[in-house]
């Protein structure tokens, strides 16, 4: 694994994580754990697969930007990253987390590190790139609403035209009205910052 410029490693872990490898069978999936290195830079996350029985080398498995990371969960089965790859949603599971002497590259004995693993994650990505949730539109107010709210008892004798004052009914439904002498175009909505266009009784 090279660094980036400005890149640098910020933890390391041993663990063991989802690896595909060409199915030996029709019964095999593919899918297995393999252990290796789990590197969080300050860039990305990285998961590096331990190679060859008598000496030790590391494959580059997967990648994850940080930017691109929406969710850190620990589970039963470990830690559960999922994240945006280039081409669609990537996920991953680390479990059996230990960390790592980055001069020895011994574990140090801390096990079980997901949760602890799960908030660096959380921390460094920003807290998730999850998409803020939509604003729910402002209900439309019709003429109705605006009569129960303005005189419970239903006592509202007309509608005022803002252009010509005119004197209209008060609509009974409906969001807007037309003036029927000036054909200004008068909403329900506009009554909430003109209440003076509501001619009460009495
Ligand atoms: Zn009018």
């Amino acid at each position: 694994m090279s660094l980036r410029p400005g890149e640098r490693i910020v933890r390391m872990w041993k663990c063991r994580a989802d690896v595909y490898s060409e199915p030996a069978s029709d019964e095999d999936s593919g899918w297995g754990k393999s252990g290796g290195l789990l590197v969080l830079t300050n860039l990305r996350l990285t998961f590096l697969q331990n190679t060859g029985l008598l000496k030790r080398g590391y494959l580059h498995y997967h990648s994850a930007e940080l930017g691109s990371i929406t969710t850190a969960t620990v589970h039963k089965h470990g830690l559960l990253v999922e994240w945006m790859g280039k081409y669609r949603p990537e996920k991953n599971n680390y479990d059996k987390m230990e960390d790592l002497d980055a001069r020895t590259m011994e574990g140090t004995g801390g096990t079980d590190l997901q949760r602890a693993a799960a908030d660096i994650l959380a921390a460094r990505s920003g807290a998730f790139a999850a998409p803020p949730p939509l604003a729910t539109p402002p209900p439309v107010l019709d003429f109705n609403t605006v009569m129960r709210m303005a005189a419970p008892g239903g006592r509202i004798a007309g509608l005022r035209c803002p252009k010509c004052s005119n004197v209209m009914q008060f609509p009974a439904y409906g969001n807007e009205v037309w003036c029927p002498f000036c054909q200004t175009n008068i909403r329900a909505e506009q009554l909430q910052t003109w209440p003076q266009l509501i001619i009460r009784e009495g």
